[in-house]
């Protein structure tokens, strides 16, 4: 079935090396360990399957020896499949003849590695347009594609230089866009980055994202670094001594590891950067609407024990917010709408806004942290002290260190009340 959403697709895929291969295929398939194999095969991958949508960034990780550049060669045909299928847009590309399978490499797969082969007495444009050249493009047009995608790739001005006169980064912006020159569909990149410094290595991983969104390629992305996974990654396959053990979303595999191996692997990664609002927001518990009038928020705030509440219409839409000292105000002047103290500035975030981005806004917030939706609605809350529990801090440190009022005392509240029934201000002092 040919679907047009997918780019890539993966079907049983087994890689062994070594003797018997395709008897260990069988064993492994019948339930037989991998370390039980015998001496002298080794299954680099087994049983893999997995689609990749096109224009998604689909990370394969997993510790060093898990099998990720076996897989990844299989699937641009440098390596032989030992069983299984390996479809590119819809063509199939194991067991096929030699010289279609060179074409559909020159077409829609180019591939980009950790050390970066670059050919060293070349220029950094011979270098980009090298895939060009060995195409049989002629020189005038692969040399303007290259200096089209050098500039690209940030690297405009040095087209004449050797890549040895060139930083490692700088020299993987050439590997990059040698990849990127010859215009394929599907890109592949094995520890494309792993041999950078930390700040170079980000600000390629940004770079590449910023290049993923104008270009819209299929990228399939391979690290052992977990973090850049979750940076990178819009779904992430993790391996494990050849298998893949989880597909998910970064979200999913943190929020919800397969086994125990994913679970140990996700501990150090930087939370704040992967999760949302969404992931950690809790259902609202103080929101009123306008039709419940101050008292009416006045005595939800009570049985909450909040300083404050959010006041949003029927359909959830978020209005502003209400302080229980505005709403005693009110209660002592005998009003019964909302309207005049309800305050605009809730300073909700997106659902989608990254837990590093929360900090401040609920630093400021009168409130537990609002939470929208697309359409503006009020979709949860994220107290305090549940940002701080998701980087382990204490929640008394919360406490401490906020600048929200203490809710008024219940008696407070209900002096209040009753004098506003006993001013004729209010019927009855009865919960909404
Ligand atoms: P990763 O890229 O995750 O580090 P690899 O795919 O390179 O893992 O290796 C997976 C396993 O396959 C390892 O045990 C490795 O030693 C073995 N392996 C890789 N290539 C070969 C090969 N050409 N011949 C024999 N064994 C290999
Ligand atoms: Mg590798």
């Amino acid at each position: 079935m040919n679907d047009d959403t997918i780019a890539l697709r993966a079907d049983g895929l087994y890689k062994v090396f070594g003797r018997h291969a395709d008897e260990a295929v069988i064993r492994l398939h019948q339930g037989t360990p991998r370390d039980q194999l015998g001496h002298g095969t080794t299954a680099a991958v087994i049983d893999a399957s997995f689609e990749v949508r096109r224009g998604e960034i689909f990370v394969v990780m997993g510790l060093s020896g898990s099998g990720k550049s076996t897989l990844i060669r299989m699937l641009n045909g440098l390596h032989e499949a030992t069983a299984g299928t390996v479809e590119i847009g819809g063509e199939r590309i194991t067991d096929i003849a030699p010289k279609r399978l060179r074409e559909i490499r020159r077409q829609r797969v180019s591939m980009v590695f950790q050390h970066f082969a670059l050919l060293p007495h070349r220029t950094v444009l011979d270098n980009v347009a090298y895939g060009l050249e060995i195409q049989g493009v002629a020189k005038a047009e692969r040399e303007a594609k290259a200096r089209e995608v050098t500039q690209i790739v940030g690297l405009a001005g040095w087209e004449d230089k050797l890549p040895g006169q060139l930083s490692g980064g700088m020299q993987q912006r050439v590997g990059l866009a040698r990849a990127l020159t010859a215009d394929t569909d599907v890109l592949l990149m094995d520890e494309a980055f792993s041999a950078l410094d930390p700040l170079i290595r980000r600000e390629m991983q940004e770079q590449l994202l910023d290049l993923q969104a104008t270009l819209g390629k299929t990228i399939i992305f391979i690290t052992h670094d977990l973090n850049e996974a979750m940076f990178l990654g819009d779904r992430i396959a993790v391996m494990r001594d050849g298998r893949i053990v989880q597909v998910g979303t970064p979200e999913e595999i943190l929020t919800d590891p397969a086994n125990e191996y994913v679970e140990q692997f996700v501990q150090d990664v930087d939370r704040t950067r992967v999760l949302t609002a969404e992931s950690v927001m809790r259902k609202p518990r103080a929101v009123v609407h306008p039709t419940a009038g101050a008292r009416g928020a006045l005595q939800v705030m009570r049985d909450e024990q909040l300083s404050a509440v959010y006041v949003t219409q029927r359909d959830r839409t978020l209005i502003g917010w209400v302080s229980d000292r505005d709403a005693l105000d009110a209660v002592r002047r005998g009003e019964r709408s909302l309207e005049r103290i309800v305050r605009p500035d809730h300073g909700a975030v997106a659902h989608d806004t990254p837990l590093a981005e929360l900090f401040i806004p609920a630093l400021e917030a009168q409130l537990p942290l609002g939470v929208t939706d697309a359409r503006g609605r009020l979709v949860g809350v994220v107290p305090r002290v549940t940002l701080l529990a998701t980087l382990g801090g204490e929640p008394e440190a919360d406490a401490q260190a906020s600048p929200r009022p203490d809710p008024l005392p219940a008696a407070v509240v209900d002096r209040a009340l009753e004098a506003a029934v006993d001013s004729g201000a209010l019927e009855t002092k009865e919960a909404i």
